[in-house]
């Protein structure tokens, strides 16, 4: 009797934290610890993936994290997350911010926050060259992605009859496709020219430049009602935007005489 109360009190004590909103506040312990703590890729150039000359973990995301960091005068530390770990990691308090190629939308935003859109892409796919002019090309046929991403469920609905394998992440898809094991990989284009980018054989490969299915904004994530760090966020990303610095970011990355040259088409801007 006894035994099944507690375990009934401990139930509603443990719903009541996780549906609830978060009641702490980042800013004043990142402060207080002295460290950032942010989830990242760790493979997927030029988001987050470890330099070959640093063994550290580089790119586009680490870059805002570093400057967040900087503006509030602490280190920053890296901890690798997967499209379907990066929001429990957050929600268990083992990061205290998600900066990891993530989509900001409706049904996530129920259960973190987002700050404004600091990337904007759109969901492509990645096949042998010349196999693929229109989606109907891709009708029935098995295509990589990863789990727990906005890739999956977009394909899903855009191609009904596809067989859709879900990966940890994009490289084993693509691994996946040069083996012959599926027909694409999907994924937003920013990340599929990053890891055509790499591969030896690229000559082999190419992203239909027409065969879009959805667009991709980009949020740094953080806990659900984190007002005061979501605020400080949003502060320090439009002041990079202003200064000039989100761009230069931008064209370290993705500029003309990079390896992944994309158009900028967006700007950050506050409540967007
Ligand atoms: N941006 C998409 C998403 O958040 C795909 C990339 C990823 O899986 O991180 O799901």
């Amino acid at each position: 009797m006894k035994k099944s109360l507690a375990l009934f009190l401990a139930a509603i004590f443990t719903f009541g934290l996780t549906a609830g909103a978060f009641a702490g506040d980042t800013l004043e312990d990142v402060k207080k610890k002295g460290v950032l703590v942010a989830g990242v890729k760790d493979s997927l150039p030029p988001f987050g993936y470890v330099d070959e000359k640093t063994r550290t973990i580089v790119g586009y995301d680490i870059d805002f994290i570093n400057a967040i960091a900087k503006k509030l005068g602490v280190k920053v530390e890296l901890k690798p997350v997967t499209s379907a770990t990066r929001m429990p990691q957050l929600k268990e308090g083992n990061i205290d911010i998600i900066a990891a190629t993530m989509t900001k939308n409706p049904e996530r935003a129920k259960e973190i926050d987002f700050s404004d859109t600091y990337f904007l892409t759109g969901q492509k796919f990645l096949v042998k060259k010349g196999s693929v002019k229109s989606l109907k090309d891709l009708e029935g046929k098995r295509i990589g992605t990863a789990k727990g991403s906005t890739s999956e469920q977009n394909v899903k609905k855009a191609l009904p009859t596809a067989e859709v394998l879900s990966f940890d992440d994009y490289p084993q898809a693509f691994l996946a496709l040069q083996q012959g094991k599926v027909s694409a990989v999907t994924t937003d284009e920013s990340i599929l020219a990053g890891l055509l980018a790499k591969a030896p054989n690229k000559k082999e490969f190419e992203i239909p430049p027409k065969v879009q299915i959805s667009e991709e904004p980009y949020g740094l994530g953080m806990r659900k009602g984190d007002a005061n760090f979501v605020a400080f966020v949003n502060k320090t990303i439009l002041e990079m935007e202003k200064k000039g610095e989100a761009k230069k970011i931008y064209d370290k990355w993705f500029g003309p005489k990079s390896e992944t040259p994309l158009t900028r088409t967006f700007k950050i801007e506050a409540g967007k």
